[in-house]
C-alpha cells in the first residue's frame, strides 16, 4: 500500500484551528493547546477513540484517519497538545520514551556518528551501545559540562548531538544554546531529552534544538500510570522523517494511554510548581545535614553550572541526588529501607515521592569505572520529590538519616 503523507492527519498544529495559541500562557496551553471539543458530540474531553480502523467513503477518501498505527484522533490530540507546550509545530507519540529515542536514531545511516553525554539515562545508553552500535552507528560519550569536548569529536561523519539536561542522576546542566551554536555551525541535528525539566521549566526548541524528546512516563503523565514517549520538532522535513519511521516501525501508543497523558498534562504547571518548591526545601535540608556528603540539585548556588541553569530553566525541579559521608553502599541501602513516604522504585516524575539507588538500579548496566567517573558513587541516592506536604517529606528523610 502506498501511503500518501498528505492524506494522513499528520500532526501539524497549524491544522488545529487555534488562533489564540501564540498568545496563550503555559497553564492555558496545558489545558487547551492543540485541543478542541469533539466535533461529533461536543464532548469537552478528547474521547478515547478505541478503534483500529476507520470507514472510508470511497477508496482514498476518508476523514483524515485510515488506520490507527498511522494516526488516531486521541493520539493526534496529545501530539498537538505537547507540540504547543514545547513551542514546536509537530508532535509524535510512541509506546515508550525509548521507542521515541529509537525513532530519532533510525533517521541515521550506518557509518554516521553521534556525540552524546557521558552520564546518559541508563536505558538510552543501552539502546545506543547494544542496538545501534551493531548497525554501524558510532557514539562518542563526552562530558558536556563545557563545550570543548563536543567540538573535539566533530568530524565529517557526525550527524547528531544527543543531549540530556539536567542529566540523570548527577543533575549536570548542559548549555543548550552553546551546543546548538556548534550544532548549527556544522549542520548537525540537535536532540534534547527534556524529560527531567519538562516544557514548564525548559524549552529546548526556543534555545536552538531541532528535536525535543520526552519520556511522558515521567512528569508529563505525572501519575505513574502509563509508559509513553513523545518527540516534538518545528522543521517539516524532520517531522516527515519522524512520521515515516513512527508509521513504518509502528512503536505507537494506544488511545487510552494518550488520554491518560492528556489528562495528566492539564495539571502539569501546578504539579511542577509544587515539585520545584518541595525540591528547594529538601535540597537545603540535605545540604545542612551532617551525614550528607554531596548534594546535586541545579538550584544550589554551589552547583557548577548554576548560572546556566538559571538562564535556561524557569526553576530547578524536584530531582535531587545526594551521597553519604563515607560513601558506603550498605548505608545507602539501609537509609532507603527506612524511608516510609519515599518509596523505593525506578522511575520519577509522579505525584508521589520516590527514591532509587543508581549504582544498583537504573545505572547498574554502566561499568563501575565509567559510573564512578561520572559521579555515580556507591552511596548516591536519587530522589524524585513528589507533591506531598514538604514537612512530611523532610521528616521522613530526617528519621531515615538518623
Ligand atoms: C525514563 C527515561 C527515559 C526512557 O523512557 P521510558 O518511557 O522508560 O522508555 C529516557 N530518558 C530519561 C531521562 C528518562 O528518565
Amino acid at each position: 500500500m502506498v501511503i500518501e503523507l498528505k492524506k494522513i492527519s499528520f500532526v501539524n498544529i497549524d491544522n488545529f484551528n487555534l488562533k489564540i495559541r501564540d498568545t496563550m500562557k503555559f497553564g492555558t496551553k496545558a489545558i487547551h493547546g492543540g485541543l478542541h471539543p469533539d466535533t461529533a458530540t461536543g464532548a469537552i474531553m478528547t474521547p478515547i477513540y478505541q478503534t483500529s480502523t476507520y470507514v472510508q467513503e470511497e477508496v482514498g477518501i476518508n476523514k483524515g484517519y485510515a488506520y490507527s498505527r498511522s494516526a488516531n484522533p486521541t493520539r493526534s490530540a496529545l501530539e498537538a497538545n505537547v507540540a504547543t507546550l514545547e513551542n514546536g509545530k509537530f508532535g509524535a507519540a510512541f509506546g515508550s520514551g525509548l521507542a521515541a529515542i529509537d525513532c530519532v536514531l533510525k533517521m541515521l545511516n550506518p557509518g554516521d556518528e553521534v556525540i552524546t553525554t557521558n552520564d546518559l539515562y541508563g536505558g538510552t545508553y543501552r539502546l545506543f551501545k547494544t542496538i545501534f552500535e551493531k548497525y554501524g552507528i558510532k557514539f562518542h560519550f563526552v562530558d558536556m559540562g563545557g563545550l570543548t569536548e563536543v567540538k573535539s569529536q566533530i568530524n565529517s561523519k557526525t550527524k547528531l548531538i544527543w543531549v540530556e539536561t539536567p542529566t540523570n542522576p548527577t543533575m549536570k546542566i548542559i548549555d543548550i544554546i552553546g551546543i546548538s551554536k556548534i550544532s548549527k555551525a556544522h549542520n548537525l541535528t540537535l536532540a534534547v531529552d527534556n524529560t527531567f525539566a519538562t516544557p514548564y521549566l525548559q524549552l529546548p526548541l526556543d534555545l536552538g534544538a531541532d528535536i525535543v524528546m520526552h519520556s511522558a512516563t515521567k512528569y508529563l503523565g505525572g501519575h505513574s500510570d502509563v509508559v509513553m514517549g513523545i518527540l516534538v520538532c518545528k522543521d517539516e522535513k524532520i517531522a516527515k522523517e519522524i512520521y515515516r519511521i513512527q508509521n513504518s516501525s509502528g512503536a505507537i501508543c494506544g488511545p487510552m494511554d494518550s488520554f491518560l497523558v492528556l489528562r495528566g498534562i492539564k495539571t502539569l504547571h501546578l504539579r511542577m510548581k509544587q515539585h520545584c518548591e518541595n525540591g528547594r526545601i529538601i535540597a537545603h535540608f540535605l545540604v545542612n545535614h551532617p551525614k550528607v556528603d554531596k548534594v546535586y540539585w541545579p538550584g544550589l548556588a554551589t552547583h557548577p553550572n548554576h548560572e546556566i541553569a538559571k538562564s535556561q530553566m524557569k526553576d530547578f525541579g524536584g530531582m535531587i541526588s545526594f551521597s553519604l559521608k563515607g560513601d558506603n553502599l550498605k548505608d545507602a541501602h539501609k537509609l532507603m529501607k527506612k524511608c516510609k513516604i519515599f518509596a523505593l522504585a525506578e522511575s520519577l516524575g509522579g505525584v508521589e515521592s520516590l527514591l532509587g539507588h543508581p549504582a544498583t538500579m537504573t545505572h547498574a548496566a554502566i561499568p563501575k569505572e565509567e559510573r564512578i567517573k561520572t559521579g555515580i558513587s556507591d552511596s548516591l541516592i536519587r530522589l524524585s520529590v513528589g507533591i506531598e506536604d514538604s514537612d512530611d517529606l523532610v521528616n521522613d528523610l530526617k528519621s531515615a538519616l538518623a
